[in-house]
């Protein structure tokens, strides 16, 4: 390996999130000091995960099926939608095993600094996504940040007409949590107890 390569793989790592050059070099030193148990393995699996992975047409979940495994399962309830950021949520829900029924993954929060906008919501997109398949709860499960909380109400405004029931995660916790770094049964209580907005 030249030392471009080298380079090249240590810049590479340093673009993954929190990570900076020199917890880089770190990790490209351990993985090459690891080259057959875990360096190999983790190129394979990026390259298997990369090519199988697949994002749910109706709801945005990360899976190999499209549509997703709780989309197509007959074991949820196909009449509430839980509205997450993304995909860490969705499986904070799932591990805590409260929600029963699908979900609806946005992709990020309002905010002018990180470049996610309305638009970006697709909004059109969900409300579609009710009347189609006669949803009857929402369930704003996002963050309870400024960002969060903002974003929530975009939603529930955009959602004003239809005639079902917006509800909202109670939160019990300190403002600022974020969703999945809730325990299971904070935010199973969380759930349990959710406010209906109206
Ligand atoms: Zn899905």
């Amino acid at each position: 390996m030249s030392q471009d390569e080298l380079q090249k793989f240590i810049n590479l790592i340093s673009r993954l999130p929190g990570i900076g050059q020199r917890s880089a070099q770190r990790i490209a030193l351990y993985l090459i000091k690891n080259k057959q148990e875990l360096m190999l393995p983790l190129a394979e699996s990026i390259n298997e995960t990369a090519r199988a992975v697949k994002k749910c047409q109706n709801c945005g979940i990360l899976d190999t099926i499209n549509p997703c495994k709780i989309c197509t399962s007959d074991m949820r309830s196909t009449t509430t939608i839980c509205i997450v950021e993304d995909m860490a949520d969705v499986w904070a829900f799932e591990r805590s095993g409260y929600h029963k029924g699908l979900y609806h993954v946005i992709g990020g929060l309002l905010s002018a600094s990180k470049n996610f906008t309305e638009q970006d919501l697709k909004l059109n997109f969900l409300k579609q996504r009710i009347e189609k398949n006669n949803i009857q709860e929402i369930i704003l499960a996002l963050s309870a940040t400024i960002e969060g909380q903002t974003t929530a109400l975009v939603i529930k405004d955009s959602l004003e007409g239809l005639k079902i029931k917006i509800t909202q995660l109670a939160y019990g916790v300190p403002v600022g949590s974020e969703i999945h770094y809730l325990d299971d049964n904070t935010l199973g209580a969380a759930l349990e107890s959710r406010k209906d907005l109206g």
